[in-house]
């Protein structure tokens, strides 16, 4: 089984975005004159080696990496990149030192057992790498002369979500912290920080502002205030439940999410 090819989409002037249909993943470039940005390197070497190709095909200047956040999909496709600056959230690099190897594996036994044996083998043999310029809350980048600003607002969909906002094309690229076509995913949340942290990314996103989800096609801000309701919904259920003052089944009847979301959401760190 061979994996469907992925398609550029120019969201902005000289803001691209690359989706693929496998986990529905959207990937970045921004172009700016001499040096542009890759937004998330995909999910294995091989995944990384298309997309970096795909990129050389629209340009040849130098490129940056940034990783939005620690998830597999959006960085273990780093290594086909190298040399380049690879800029990640401090979190991100810590996540992968300490749960790189068994995310690997995990995954490889995951699509193993749906008969993925080829994307199993990808991710087996994947070199994670590492971030080596780190993020703690803010950081500017210029790109080929051309701004850009990554931030930190806090844990959400992850512990080290990172916001990357192209102020000159109103573009902000959101990690998972959206997400398009599937509910957010909570398996690594912290579902009581999560709203705050999309308050952060809507304090970037004005009016006809586009919004790249990492999953999904690109969203406006209206679709990112309905999910920041939502999972500010979900906040609400996971504090009544921890304090006792709710069931999970009706916690579960009463969520704007599937059974299986809400429960994930409910099984998270309380405090976190
Ligand atoms: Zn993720």
């Amino acid at each position: 089984m061979r994996r469907m090819e992925g398609r550029w989409i120019e969201v902005a002037d000289r803001v691209l975005v690359r989706r693929y249909a496998e986990l529905d993943l959207s990937v970045g470039l921004v172009m700016g004159d001499g040096g542009c940005l890759v937004v998330d390197t995909r999910g294995d070497e091989r995944q990384g080696a298309e997309l970096a190709a795909e990129v050389r095909r629209i340009t040849r200047d130098p490129w940056t990496v940034v990783i939005t956040h620690s998830h597999f999909d959006h960085s273990f496709g780093t290594r086909p990149f190298l040399e380049c600056p690879v800029w990640a959230q401090e979190g991100c690099r810590a996540d992968l030192v300490e749960e790189g190897a068994r995310t690997k594996e995990a995954w490889a036994r995951r699509y193993r057992e749906e008969g993925r044996a080829d994307i199993a083998d990808d991710i087996a043999k994947t070199e994670i790498i590492l971030p080596d310029r780190l993020v703690t809350d803010r950081a500017e980048l210029a790109v080929g002369g051309r701004d850009v600003v990554m931030s930190y607002f806090g844990r959400g969909h992850s512990g080290n979500d990172l916001v990357v906002h192209v102020p000159d094309a109103g573009v902000v690229f959101a990690g998972d912290l959206v997400e398009n076509g599937a509910p957010p995913a909570y398996g690594d949340a912290y579902p009581l920080e999560w709203p705050a942290a999309v308050d952060g990314l809507l304090g970037l996103a004005g009016d006809g502002a586009v919004v790249v989800p990492g999953h999904g096609d690109p969203v406006d801000r209206e679709f990112v205030v309905a999910q920041r309701a939502e999972i500010a919904a979900v906040a609400g259920l996971c504090r009544e439940v921890a304090a006792g003052r709710m069931s999970a089944q009706e916690a579960v009847r009463l969520s704007p999410y599937p059974e299986d979301t809400t429960r994930t959401a409910l099984g998270r760190p309380a405090g976190g």
